[in-house]
Order: structure tokens, then sequence, then C-alpha cells
């Protein structure tokens, strides 16, 4: 049986971003969740998605899986456990993203709508000078969430009262009514309209969150930028998304970095690119040159008869790895430059170089549109 591919399995394009991703999983996680899911077969596409998340959301593993699809995941260990591994605890591993979205055990058989419930998480997007996701540093990050109701506590009830279970519905929100169709008598379940769900009552609401147990607030937070963050990753800050309901946790916020590129700069992963420009004297004779990398000014000898397009590598002059010490290589491509003017002096070595090299040129001379064209360049 074929196997389907991992972006097939999240339903996200070939080139999805992390936060894409993220997003893609966290939705299918929760509709196939075992506890949450009681269709034949919700189990098997449960363990997909979390097979397919796993690889998709680790960009080396990824990159490994575009060149060679499952077969390159092997001897890698199988599909490691491996979050974001953070030394502070912050970047949380998968089991961990996955007991927060469902409250863990606690969230089993919960059908009782006054049950605690844990708050929804959010996303806030954060975009990065390039230099910055390079260097790292911290960022005041300020967005709107559900707080707790500080007067009531978030059970939504004036101080010195409480909510009463709904007499109709007994506390379930539901309640079956029976209806007469041409199929005869059907019994359906429907949504309590005493209670409207919520499975208690409040006699006195709360007059500060009008028995809602929330307030929408303007939360700021520091947020890390770590040195190495790449564009389209995503760090989850725990208890900062929105209020959890009947006294059930906060849920957490997703920080998705986005960075601007760099005129200087390319990146891909750790490594970092240039070019730089050298003439063609330099490149026949050879030289010793600055080169700027993203941590200052680096020497870079070039060796006599260099030709155009020749890559050298600055080793450790590249991206700082999130996980560990070290950082990537940054790779120098040289263009040589040819001049587009000459003068005499110019024009009389050259004349004696073409001699010494035992050929003969026949030099153009440049119309009046070309000289134009120079002059404007
Ligand atoms: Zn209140
Ligand atoms: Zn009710």
């Amino acid at each position: 049986m074929a196997e389907r591919d991992f972006y097939d399995v999240l339903g996200v394009a070939r080139d999805a971003s992390d936060a894409e991703i993220s997003k893609a999983y966290r939705k299918l996680a929760k509709k196939y969740h075992p506890d949450l899911n009681h269709e034949p077969g919700a189990d098997k596409k449960y363990k997909d998605v979390n097979e397919a998340y796993e690889v998709l959301h680790d960009s080396q593993k990824r990159a490994q899986y575009d060149q060679y699809g499952k077969a390159g995941m092997n001897g890698q260990g199988g599909f490691g456990n491996q979050g974001f591994g953070g030394a502070n605890g912050q970047y949380g591993d998968f089991s961990d993203i996955f007991n927060n979205f469902f409250g863990g055990a606690g969230q089993r058989q919960n059908i009782d709508p006054t049950a605690p419930r844990p708050g929804e998480d959010l996303e806030y997007t954060l975009t990065i000078d390039f230099m910055d996701a390079i260097k790292g540093k911290k960022e005041q990050v300020s967005y709107s969430r559900d707080e707790v109701c500080a007067t009531c506590g978030g059970n939504g009830c004036e101080p010195g009262t409480h909510p009463l279970t709904c007499d109709k519905c007994h506390g379930t929100g539901r309640m079956t009514v029976t209806r007469q169709s041409i199929l005869g008598v059907m019994q359906q379940q429907v949504v309590c309209d005493k209670c409207q769900g919520h499975g208690a009552i409040r006699v006195h609401p709360c007059q500060t969150c009008h028995g809602k147990g929330s307030i929408n607030r303007k939360n700021t937070i520091e947020v890390d930028v770590p040195a190495g963050i790449n564009d389209g990753q995503q760090l989850r800050y725990s208890g900062q998304g929105e209020a959890g309901e009947n006294g059930g946790p906060y849920g957490d916020l997703y920080i998705s970095y986005r960075i601007r590129p760099s005129k200087e700069f390319q990146r891909r992963n750790t490594t970092i690119y240039s070019t730089v420009k050298i003439s063609f004297a330099q490149a026949a004779l050879g030289d010793e040159i600055k080169v700027k990398t993203v941590h200052g000014d680096h020497s870079l000898k070039i060796p006599a008869g260099t030709q155009p397009e020749t890559k050298f590598t600055l080793s450790n002059e590249g991206v700082p790895y999130l996980r560990g010490n070290g950082r990537g290589d940054h790779l120098v491509t040289v263009d040589i430059l040819i001049p587009k003017k000459l003068n005499d002096g110019q024009k009389q070595a050259l004349t004696a170089y073409v001699k010494a090299s035992g050929d003969s040129v026949t030099p153009q001379e440049k119309n009046f549109f070309e000289r134009l064209r120079d002059k404007l360049s």
C-alpha cells in the first residue's frame, strides 16, 4: 500500500511555512485525537498526522524528507521526539505541546460543560531584522487576550454567590427533544435552552465581566529572539494564551518569527552566502581582502589564478546553532570585475600583457551610445 505524502496528510502545500504546518497540525490533532474522536480510523489518522508533523516541523528532517522521501528518514533513529530543546524549558517538546492542547489526562472524559477546560492557544507573528535573528535579542510583544476576571475569579458570579447547576439539563448542557417527522418519532440532542449549554446558571452575574468569567485585556510580555532563529520557526510561551473556562488553565501563545531579508547576505538554515567583487588583477595575481560577515570583517586570501564564481568557505562565520554551541559557515562567491573604462596607462599595460602572452587582439572603439551608457552608469 502506498504511504501518503506528509504534506497531503497535513493538507499543506510543499512550500508551507512552519507556522502553517503547526496550524494545520493543531487543527488535525484536535480533530482526530482518540479522546475526542471515536470514529473508526480516527486513531490511525491521528498517528499519521503526528508522524507527518514530527518530520515537517523540524527543518533538518523536512529537508531530508523533501530530498529522499520517507526512505531518507531511516537511519536517523526514527522520528525523534525532539522539539526545540531549550535550556530554559520554554521550548517544549511535542508531548508537551500536546498535553497543553488537551489538558493532559484531565480532559479525558470531559463532556461535562462545567468541568475546567484550557483556554485557546494564540499565535503572534513577530517580524525581526535579519541581524537580530543572528545576534538574538529580547522584544516586547503586546496583544489582546481574554484574562480571568479579577472580580469573580472566573466563575462569572457576583462575589459571595456561586453558579447553580442547571435544573433543566442537570448540568449536562444538553437536553433530548422528541420530534415527529415523516420517518416517525425522532429523538435529538440539542443545547439546553435554559443555560445555553453551560450546565450552570448564574443567578447574580458578575457586573465586571457580565457573567463571562473573563475580560479582554492587553497583555505585554518579553519575548526571546534566540540567536539563530530562522524564518517561519515558532516558540511557545505557555500560559500566555486565552483564559481557560471553569477554572481551566490558560492556553499558550505561539510566537511565529518572520525575518526581514538582508541586502548584503542570503541565508539558508545556518549558512550565510554573499558575493564579493574583486578586480581581474586581484584574481590573476592573488590578494588578501576584507570580507563583510555577519560577525564583522574577516580577511580572505585570494589565491593567484582565482576563477570567476569561485566559492570560499569562512568556517564558523555563519548563523549560530539554536541548539548547542558553534555556528554554520559563510560562503563567499567571487565576482570578477572587468573594467568598463581604461585610462591610457591601463591600456598600455594590457597591450603589453597581450604581447607577453603571445596573443594578438584588435581593440574595438566604443561607439557614441556605448560611451554615453558608460557615462550614465
Ligand atoms: Zn467577573
Ligand atoms: Zn441547562
